[in-house]
């Protein structure tokens, strides 16, 4: 079922304030056209009542996809506060999943910071592909782009409407801008070796391991990474 609560809002624009019913939760199967608003950027949008100005309310969101078996929560947060919002999430979901009897499959829960990172996850599921695999190869992607995709300044997002049978295709997103900038592309027979590498039970397990979850990120593990080296130096120099 879809939930709806009221919200109290203020306008961005003109400050007036109203109460507004806004979606805490989306469930797919029960409410197919709900898919579509959020695709159309419909979902949680607010007509102000004093200035008429329109604006999109970014809040918490669940979307559950019960046929496909995948919960993704939407938290809004800044960039500098994923880790710490990371881990008060994991803290939700161990508490939610402690309460489920035991022979119940747990749908795979997924973490997204962005509305955007909402709508790749839907799109990557969908197009049945692992959405840890694909971070894995988001991750190389920068590896061998060091100068033109910096982690701290693009985004690259699965793109599944250009990508096809034959190659993969990802998008350039400036972070600051949110504009696009540039489209890589990445031999789906790579995929499909990978998919074949990580079959195997050890490697699984190392790719569990790179990506944890619940936030599963090539970006944000190149993030850390970027601010332990830049830890490391700090205290180099104050050696
Ligand atoms: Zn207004």
């Amino acid at each position: 079922m879809s939930e709806k609560s009221t919200y109290r809002i203020a306008c961005p624009k003109c400050g007036h304030e109203q109460s507004v019913e806004l979606y805490d939760s989306i469930n797919i199967k029960d409410d197919p056209s709900l898919k579509e608003a959020l695709l159309k950027n419909q979902i949680n949008n607010v007509s102000c009542g004093g200035c008429g100005f329109n604006f999109r309310v970014d809040k918490q969101l669940a979307y559950s996809d019960p046929v496909g078996r995948f919960i993704v929560f939407w938290y809004p947060a800044d960039e500098a506060a994923c880790d710490r919002d990371e881990d008060r999430f994991l803290d939700a979901i161990a508490e939610i999943t402690r309460g489920l009897p035991e022979d119940v499959l747990a749908p795979s829960v997924h973490l997204v910071f962005t509305r955007t990172e909402l709508i790749e996850r839907i799109f990557m599921r969908e197009a049945g592909l692992d959405e840890r695999i694909i971070e894995y190869i988001k991750y190389t992607m920068y590896a061998r782009n060091v100068k033109r995709l910096d982690p701290a300044t693009k985004a690259l997002l699965f793109n599944a409407h250009d990508s096809n049978d034959t190659l993969l295709a990802f998008v350039v997103q400036d972070v600051k801008t949110r504009k696009f900038e540039a489209v890589l592309h990445y031999d789906r027979k790579g995929y499909d070796a990978l998919k074949e590498t990580f079959s195997d039970e050890e490697k699984a397990f190392d790719l569990y391991e790179f990506f944890p979850g619940p936030h599963i990120s090539a970006r944000q593990n190149l993030l850390r990474e970027l601010r332990a080296e830049a830890g490391h130096e700090t205290e180099d120099g104050a050696e």
